[in-house]
């Protein structure tokens, strides 16, 4: 006799709701699930996707996903030991003070959030919920599915706001279009971009260039809407139009298969972003990753700001201090961070700060060292979040 196993039933209360669950989510509910609590992680993607990103892991990020336990290496990624950057005619190379790894997002949010799921976070997937009720605990309603009431509520939805939960303070966001596509490229070219991240400085915007796993290549590029809009308004003719104007890349990408149906894009990207909570925000909502700061993809380091996130805000409830005392240290830990990134991005957007950027990165390593040390998770936070965590 046949038997249809009963359908799964979304719990109606639970201890800890994760809503998003890329890698600050899927970051924090290891941590939770690990510690022996009740988490519920709600993902609205029911299957893994493409995400638009440069994909570069930093050291801060291969560092805490090792932490995490998650097997890397069986992902494949390439390993980036050095930076091109590129302007013009010109390009100037250094080794990176730290290594890096090219990986896919499809690979790896996927890889995060089986890893959360098998170290017993309940992961419920295609599920996109809105939060119905904030009043001592959160009501969460989600997609199809009925209601759950958490006591309290990791939120990890990403860059956009939540109708119900909006961004404080309110940030602009800078008219900037992103685009991302993954290629197959000649041998030669493959041999060319071995272990080396390219960032490509041109008039309108920057593109990083980089091998990710399985020998893909991913182009990633940030630019004025204006400028798409001169272009024609389409990736076709933007991309034509790169690659008319910057040599370098027409080289890396001369008869390139592009292995996406179509570019990921992505605009009205809030950057400089971070949360500041007003004073009658309720101890039980922490905001993780985007949501709690949003750094210039200049920096490659946003996927490590949110597993620092993640992993911060997990620890802390772990240890009994309210959402309050988590939102006062990730301010600490980020937010000049962020601010300096911004600060070297509006240089490359500007002729003589672009000249000025290839000389200081020609100039020596430890340059690059010093901008790097200033553009991302500082060191003693980071090793206060693996000492923190259980
Ligand atoms: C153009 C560009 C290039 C970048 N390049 C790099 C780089 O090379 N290196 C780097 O380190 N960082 C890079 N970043 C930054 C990095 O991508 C982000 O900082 C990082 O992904 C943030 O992680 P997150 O978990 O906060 O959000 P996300 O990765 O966006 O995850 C949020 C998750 O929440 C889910 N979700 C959203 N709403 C709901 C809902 N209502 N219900 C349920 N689920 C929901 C989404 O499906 C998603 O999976 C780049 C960013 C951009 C825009």
């Amino acid at each position: 006799m046949q038997t249809t196993a009963p359908a799964k039933m979304l719990p109606t209360t639970a201890e800890v709701v994760v809503l998003g669950g890329g890698l600050a989510g899927a970051g924090a509910a290891c941590v939770l699930a690990k510690a022996g609590r009740e988490v519920l992680l709600l993902e609205r993607e029911a299957a893994a996707t493409h995400k638009i990103c440069g994909e570069f892991l930093s050291a801060e990020t291969h560092g805490y996903l090792r932490r995490l336990g998650l097997n890397l290496d069986a992902l494949g990624g390439h390993p980036i030991s050095h930076l091109r950057l590129v302007h013009g005619r010109k390009i100037v190379a250094t080794a990176l003070p730290f290594s890096g790894l090219g990986l896919s997002r499809y690979r790896l949010d996927e890889a995060l959030l089986d890893h959360a799921s098998q170290s017993g976070a309940s992961l419920w997937r295609g599920q996109r919920a809105g939060v119905s009720e904030i009043d001592g605990s959160v009501d969460l309603e989600v997609q199809s599915a009925g209601t759950v009431s958490a006591d309290t509520l990791f939120l990890a939805t990403g860059k956009h706001d939540l109708r119900e939960l909006r961004r404080n303070p309110e940030t602009p966001p800078e008219d900037l279009v992103g685009f991302k596509m993954h290629f197959e490229v000649d041998s030669a070219q493959l041999r060319a971009l071995a272990h080396h991240v390219e960032l490509i400085l041109f008039a309108h915007g920057y593109a990083g260039l980089q091998r990710v796993e399985d020998g893909r290549v991913n182009l990633c590029l940030l630019a004025d809407r204006s400028w798409l809009k001169a272009c024609g308004g389409n990736w076709p003719d933007l991309l034509e139009e790169l690659l008319r104007t910057c040599p370098h890349l027409q080289r890396r990408l001369a008869g390139a298969i592009p292995l996406l149906p179509q570019p990921l894009s992505i605009f009205r990207v809030p950057y400089g972003f971070v949360y500041d909570p007003p004073a009658d925000k309720p101890g039980n909502i922490y905001r993780l990753g985007d949501q709690v700061g949003v750094i210039s993809s200049f920096s490659g380091d946003g996927m490590g700001i949110a597993l620092h996130s993640g992993l911060l805000a997990a620890s802390h409830y772990l240890h009994g201090l309210d959402a309050g005392h988590y939102h006062r240290r990730i301010r600490h830990d980020i937010a000049s961070q962020i601010w300096r990134t911004g600060l070297l991005y509006r240089a490359s957007r500007w002729p003589p700060g672009r000249q000025l950027l290839m000389g200081w990165t020609g100039l020596m390593p430890r340059s690059l060292r010093l901008a790097a040390r200033q553009t991302r998770v500082p060191h003693a936070a980071v090793r206060q979040v693996m000492q923190l965590m259980p």
